[in-house]
Formats: structure tokens, sequence, C-alpha cells
């Protein structure tokens, strides 16, 4: 059963509204019979639960409890119980029912539209739910917070990007939310979500301003710096996306694969590879990445020719054996072997070849999804961010 502890704070709350009936109608004979169908009920209800059947039970404790203002919580809490279990038109019944109640305590009333929004959100009714939440937004109570944190989740599902950070600014404006990480890392990833559409478009300087926007949110943000560094690029501003590059290698390390590529252009463009290789045989010591070694293997072997290539792949596989390091020394070697031998070593590249297109790059930190592909947004735990290269994947 999910969770045992909530159906008994339900059956607390049911007796808790049987007593309280049962004192209330001390001076009638109607309600005292109401209160013995209460009863009644309680005695079904708890028979349902015993039995496992916890959607019956649900169902008996919604029908004994009268809605009036001692049961309205209980009646939300059973609503969110059946949204969980999956029963979502049920729970939606329930509060719309709350909500058709004449008189409805304002407070209440946000309470129950917002679960209702839940409700329309778990149902796929996004333009259902946008209405509801944008109405208690609309008149500005305690509970507009609570609104604008679930309109965030339905413009990121619908990508409506700039909806999405217009509500991320005024929930930052909360002292509740200012410094939430999660957040700010969101409304950064809404920003470059706009910059590489605009990128796509062909608009690079309204992509930089998107880029501003996004450093806004998070300073020295890992895709936005990524992405600032292509648009310079692009714009043969070489010296600035290096910048960007070496600084997204600095302060994110486990990101160095992502900026190699991009770094040897630019320095390739500006006809100064030794600097490139001089920047990777010093960080070779602190990050010693199978990528990094691999990037200085290319330069060494258009320096010097292929033998320097081997002679230096051979010295860091045999400090740091590596599968991605192996496959490049078969693919520098088989061309110099003769015909048996480079069979083999054809079938032995083959062979581990096979085995790193099984092996995952990327995994969430958070959920430990694992990828052959980066997401900034994890698709399991739907979380920002949490997504890394892992570092050295075909060590073994
Ligand atoms: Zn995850």
């Amino acid at each position: 059963m999910e969770s045992l502890g909530i159906y008994f704070l339900l059956l607390a709350a049911v007796i808790a509204g049987w007593i309280l009936g049962r004192l209330t109608a001390v001076g009638g004979a109607h309600k005292a019979r109401h209160s013995k169908d209460i009863f009644e009920d309680y005695f079904v209800g708890l028979n349902y639960l015993l039995n496992d059947e916890p959607d019956e039970a649900i169902d008996t404790f919604i029908k004994a409890l009268e809605i009036n203002s001692d049961t309205i919580e209980t009646h939300l809490a059973l609503g969110a119980l059946l949204r969980r279990r999956g029963k979502v038109d049920k729970a939606i019944k329930v509060h719309q029912s709350l909500l058709a109640r004449p008189g409805l305590d304002k407070s209440f009333s946000d309470s129950t539209r917002l679960q209702l929004a839940i409700d329309y959100i778990s149902a796929g009714l996004l333009d259902r739910a946008e209405r509801l939440l944008n109405e208690v937004l609309s008149e500005d109570s305690a509970s507009k917070w609570d609104a604008l944190r679930h309109l965030i989740t339905i413009y990121q599902t619908e990508k409506e990007w700039e909806k999405a950070i217009s509500c991320s600014k005024l929930l930052l404006t909360n002292s509740t939310y200012k410094r939430e990480s999660e957040l700010r890392a969101a409304a950064a990833h809404y920003c470059c979500e706009l910059a590489e559409r605009l990128l796509d478009e062909g608009h690079d300087n309204k992509a930089r301003e998107q880029i501003k926007r996004a450093f806004g949110f998070v300073r020295g943000n890992v895709r936005a710096s990524l992405i600032l560094a292509r648009i310079e690029q692009r714009l043969g501003n070489f010296k600035s996306a290096i910048k960007n590059l070496i600084m997204v290698r600095t302060n994110n390390p486990e990101f160095v694969s992502q900026v190699l590529g991009p770094l040897a252009e630019c320095y390739e463009q500006l006809q100064n590879l030794p600097e490139f290789e001089k920047l990777l045989t010093n960080s070779l010591p602190e990050e010693p990445d199978v990528s990094v070694v691999l990037a200085l293997s290319d330069l060494v072997k258009s320096r010097e020719g292929d033998e320097a290539a081997i002679e230096f792949l051979n010295d860091y596989l045999m400090k740091k054996p590596s599968l991605i390091g192996l496959v490049e020394l078969l693919r520098l070697q088989i061309p110099k072997a003769g015909t048996e031998v480079s069979s083999n070593l054809n079938l032995l590249q083959q062979m581990v070849n096979n085995l790193l297109r099984k092996k995952p790059a990327y995994q969430c930190n958070h959920c430990g999804y694992e990828s052959r592909s980066l997401y900034w947004l994890c698709p399991s735990c739907q979380k920002w961010d949490k997504i890394k290269p892992i570092v050295d994947a075909s060590v073994s």
C-alpha cells in the first residue's frame, strides 16, 4: 500500500468528523441519524482498507464526510491521494464539487483551485490548468506564488519560454524563492532555449542578448557560456570564443570534452595551434581526461606524424588505461601492421567499438539516468543541469 500513514490520518479525520457530528447532533434526531450513517460508512471504509482496497476506501470516506469548513482539508487530502493513485478523473470530480460549494472560504477556494490545476496538469489538460492558475494569480493572494510555480511547469512543458521567464522573474521577487538555485538554473535554461532558437534563425545578436539574460539568473552557466562561444565563433570573434571556452573548462572541468572541438577550430582559424597544444599540455596533469589526450595526439600527429602520436598514446595508456585511447591507438597502428596482424587488430578494434557504443557518456547526478547524448533537462527526473559527462567513461 502506497502510504499507510496517510490512510490512517484520513481515518482519524473521519472519526473526528463523526465525533463532531455526534456532539452537534445532541439537539436533533435528524442529525443523530446522520451521524449514525457516517459511523456506518466509517466501518465500511475501514473494511475496504483492511482488505487492501484503498480506492474503494477513499470513495467511501468522501461519501461519509459532509463538506463543511471542518472537513474541507480532509477532502483536499483525499483528492490529492486519488490523483497520486492515478485516479485523476475522480480527483477532478472531488475538487470540482468542492469549488462548486457556495460561500467557500477564500483560502480554501485558492487551495482547491491549485489542487484542481494540478489534476488538470496530470491529465494533460494544460490550457484548463493555465486558465485556473492565472485566475488565482490575478487575485494577488498568498496562493499566487504556488500558482506561479505550477504555471512555470506548464510553460516549460509547452516550450513557452518567454512566459516561463516572466513567471520565474516574478517568483524570484519573493524572498522565499530568491535564492532557490534550481529556479534560477531553470530560468537560465529558458533563456538558452530562446538563444538557440534565435541562432537557428540566424539572429546572432539577439541570441547574445538572451545569453546576457541567462547570466543574469546564473553567472557562468555552462550552457550559456557554450552558446556564447558559438555565437562569437560564428561572428569571427575567435579570441572571445576561446576566452569563454577556457572559462567553461576552468570552472567546470567535467565539461572539458565539450569545449575541445570548438577550441581547436578557433585556434586553427587564428593559425595558432601551438598555443592550443600548450594549453592542453599544461592542463593534462590536472585533467588527465582522455578527450584532452586524444586532442593532443591529433596535434602531435599533424606536427610529427603517426609514429610520434603512437608513442605519445602508448605513454598515456601505460599510465591510465582507456578504451577510447586504445581505439585511437589501434586506428594509428592498423595501417602499419602486416596483413594477418592487421586483420586481428581490426577485429579487436571492432569489439572495443561495440563495447564503447553500449557505454553511457553522460549521467544524471540526481536520479542516475544514463545516456549517450547530453541533455540539459534530465528526461527522467525533469531537473536542469544534473546531467554531466562521465569523466573518462571508457576506463575499465
Ligand atoms: Zn535525473
